[in-house]
């Protein structure tokens, strides 16, 4: 069967189909600067891409492009929507309704509307795909697959922050996480590599790409994450500060006379590599001029490492030790340095890893073992794939429904 894969922003729509269970990738696109005066409407196929302009007004256009692409001669996808058996949605935030994946109903709409002020960005743009959806093909079973549910599993002294208690229960102001679905589908990964059962492992695992956030999976669990109320705490991040003193935020509203909407924008948009780095944002020039030499490239890289290290030595403590630390996303499958650096860092608890082999590991490959012989904490890349997650997910839902 046929599984389209959504991510919905508030301008673009990607997607993806996979045939399911054969986990093969049919096509990928993405429709582009929806609303704006011209739009871009793209797909690939292993052999065919198509890409052209046009104006897209909003979602549900967008949903009709996407549909349109699919059954575009040109590409051959399919002969029609019909060969569509689901939708699985990329959701980001299921708030405490949801610690799995669901099909959608009217009452998880109604959720996921529920949850809007927890994601304010975010969720509004998924629903929209999910209604743009049931108007365009109402026949197909859609489910939600949200970034927050596998985190659902932390103990309340996890996510609870210490500010007055009448705030959790007012606004559930509490540690979220985010990236679950990535984290997840890593952990799993990491299982069938190092051939153990998930109940049987204690696995860190790091997706870092212009957002990074940190995990520990504790037998399958998520015990914590660097993420928290939102995608803001935590590492440093292409644009985003991650952990800081909050009395910094009061000390420039004071002294830069500048409001919440600029302090919002300050950590989240001009912060992180960006704010460091200057002039980008993208790892790849960071380490372009770390190897030439740059001592500023040095330092960033390092306060980036160091920053992912500290929570390595936290979630070791939290869950007694751990079997390996996975690494993935865009930076994390992507910087040798980083991970070299790191791996000195983390000597003394047992990691280690292989300069060689870490050198040598090409993202989209399966996965890379780096760890140095005898190294007690394995250190593995493995690529992440959200949209195989996404249509597993779906399938198994939809398997579940017929049985
Ligand atoms: P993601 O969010 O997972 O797509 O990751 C995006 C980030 O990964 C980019 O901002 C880059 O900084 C980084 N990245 C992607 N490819 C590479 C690469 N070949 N080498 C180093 N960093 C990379």
């Amino acid at each position: 069967m046929n599984v389209l894969v959504l991510n919905c922003g508030s301008s673009s729509i990607k997607f993806q189909v996979l045939k399911m269970p054969e986990e093969k990738m049919l096509v990928k696109g993405i429709v582009e600067r929806i609303g704006e005066p011209m739009s871009i409407i793209e797909g690939k196929t292993g052999e065919k891409k198509k890409r052209h302009e046009r104006p897209v007004a909003d979602h549900t256009e967008g949903i009709k492009e996407v549909l349109a692409l699919l059954t575009d001669p040109e590409l051959s996808v399919m002969k029609s929507v019909k060969e569509i058996s689901a939708i699985g949605h990329r959701v980001v935030h299921g708030g405490e309704t949801y610690s799995a994946s669901v099909l959608i109903t009217d009452a998880v709409i109604t959720a996921i509307e529920d949850n809007i002020p927890l994601a304010p960005l975010h969720n509004p743009a998924n629903l929209k795909g999910i209604l743009a959806c049931r108007e365009t093909v109402p026949g197909i079973p859609q489910s939600a697959v949200f970034d927050t549910a596998f985190h659902q599993s932390m103990p309340d002294y996890a996510y609870l922050y210490a500010i007055p208690k009448s705030y959790y229960e007012k606004y559930k102001i509490r540690r979220f996480g985010f990236h679950g679905t990535s984290h997840k589908f890593v952990a799993h990964r990491a299982g069938d590599i190092l051939k153990k059962p998930l109940s049987e492992l204690k696995l860190i695992t790091a997706h870092l790409g212009n957002g990074a956030s940190i995990t520990a999976v504790d037998r399958g669990r998520s015990v914590d994450t660097s993420m928290g109320f939102t995608p803001l705490e935590g590492l440093i991040m292409g644009t985003r500060s991650g952990d800081l003193d909050p009395a910094i935020t009061v000390f420039l509203q004071r002294n830069e006379h500048i409001d919440c909407e600029e302090i919002d924008r300050l950590l989240n948009k001009k912060s992180g590599l960006i704010g460091l780095f200057e002039k980008s944002n993208d790892m790849r020039i960071i380490e372009e001029e770390y190897f030439k030499g740059d001592a500023l490239a040095k330092l960033v890289l390092t306060m980036y490492a160091y920053r992912i290290v500290k929570y390595i030595g936290a979630y070791m403590a939290a869950m007694g030790g751990a079997d390996a630390l996975i690494y993935t996303a865009g930076v994390g499958e992507n910087t040798p340095p980083l991970r070299e650096i790191a791996a000195d860092f983390l000597g003394g608890l047992g990691f280690g890893i292989n300069k060689e082999l870490n050198n040598e590991v090409i993202r989209k490959q399966d996965y890379t073992d780096i760890s140095a012989e005898g190294a007690s904490v394995k250190t593995i890349v493995i690529p992440t794939n959200e949209e195989l997650a996404i249509a597993r997910d779906t399938f198994e839902l939809l398997q579940g429904r017929s049985k």
